[in-house]
């Protein structure tokens, strides 16, 4: 049977008293591949970094289990301990750190990687070649100067480094050019198949979606999720946007405005009727006309 390698149950977040998740139910299984969808502003960044465990948000209700273990109250450092990624849609520049230090920073709290002296270097300037990365990059100060494929290659080199259970990609894939998504997709697919990885994808790119295997698209909209479905979800999406979710979404207010609209629609007064208005205009100034006539 399938072992889930994430589930949250009825999982609430909020950023200063003010709720920005409701009643997440998610479960991803291992070796599974999960595309997060919904429009801008909709709380899928939110829900990323709330797993891995951003401080600015708390969770007021539910739970988060990772591999097993209840992660709701843990600290980022013991959720990536524990196999957990997160790949930033703007990652930060670090004036004064080589890349090479940062690597060896990360790899340090991973000891299970058994990635040490030698073995570390060697390893990085294999996933390096399979990046098509310059050795070069290692001596430079982390992504500063950095284009924006460079960051996400280096953001690559850090997953397939790292091998985590469950990595989630936010954006990972937006603003790259062809040869960047290119070599992005190539990454993610050696992460899939060769180290067996997890995914939850938060993405409005179907170009990279085209060559990899999705198992299951979740929608968000106004930090609920509102559908879920097969890979063909993201199709009709794409088709049909994201128009007949809003609304549905629970949101207070709109159901309010919706339940507002329907008993105004209702109401026996008459309604502002637009072409008997101009009937009535254009026979106003007929009739202003024939008068200046006489
Ligand atoms: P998405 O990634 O789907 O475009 P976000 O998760 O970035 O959306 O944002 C969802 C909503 O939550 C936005 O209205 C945003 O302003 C709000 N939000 C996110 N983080 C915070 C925070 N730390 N404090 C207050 N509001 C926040
Ligand atoms: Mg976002």
């Amino acid at each position: 049977m399938a072992k889930a390698i994430l589930e949250t149950k009825g999982l609430t977040i909020a950023a200063d008293e003010t709720p920005l998740l409701h009643e997440i139910d998610l479960t991803i299984d291992e070796g599974t591949t999960h595309v997060l969808m919904g429009p801008n502003g909709a709380g899928k960044s939110t829900l990323g970094s709330a797993l891995m465990g951003n401080p600015e948000y708390t969770a007021t209700a539910g739970s988060i289990i990772f591999d097993g273990q209840d992660i709701t109250e843990l600290s980022p450092d013991k959720r990536s301990a524990a196999g957990l990624f997160m790949s930033f849609q703007a990652p930060v520049e670090v004036p004064g750190v080589p890349l090479f230090t940062f690597l060896r920073a990360i790899v340090a709290q991973r000891p299970d990687l058994k990635l040490r002296g030698p073995k570390l270097k060697k390893r990085i300037t294999e996933i390096m070649a399979q990046l098509d990365m310059d050795p070069s990059y290692l001596d430079r100060e982390l992504n500063v100067g950095f284009s924006g494929g460079e960051k996400k290659k280096v953001e690559m080199l850090q997953l397939l480094l790292l091998q985590p259970k469950l990595a989630i990609l936010d954006e990972t894939d937006s603003g790259l050019d062809v040869d960047a998504l290119d070599t992005v997709s190539r990454a993610i697919r050696i992460y899939q198949e060769e180290m067996n990885g997890s995914l939850l994808m938060i993405t409005h790119n179907t170009r990279i979606l085209e060559h990899l295997d999705v198992d299951q698209v979740h929608v968000l909209v106004r930090g609920r999720l509102v559908d879920a479905g097969c890979a063909s979800l993201i199709n009709e999406i794409n088709d049909h946007g994201f128009e007949r979710y809003v609304g549905q979404a629970g949101s207070g207010a709109a159901s309010v405005a919706a339940a507002q609209a329907k008993a105004a629609a209702a109401k026996e007064e008459p309604q502002f009727d637009a072409a008997l208005a101009i009937e009535n205009m254009e026979a106003a100034l007929a009739e202003a006309d024939a008068k200046a006539g006489e």
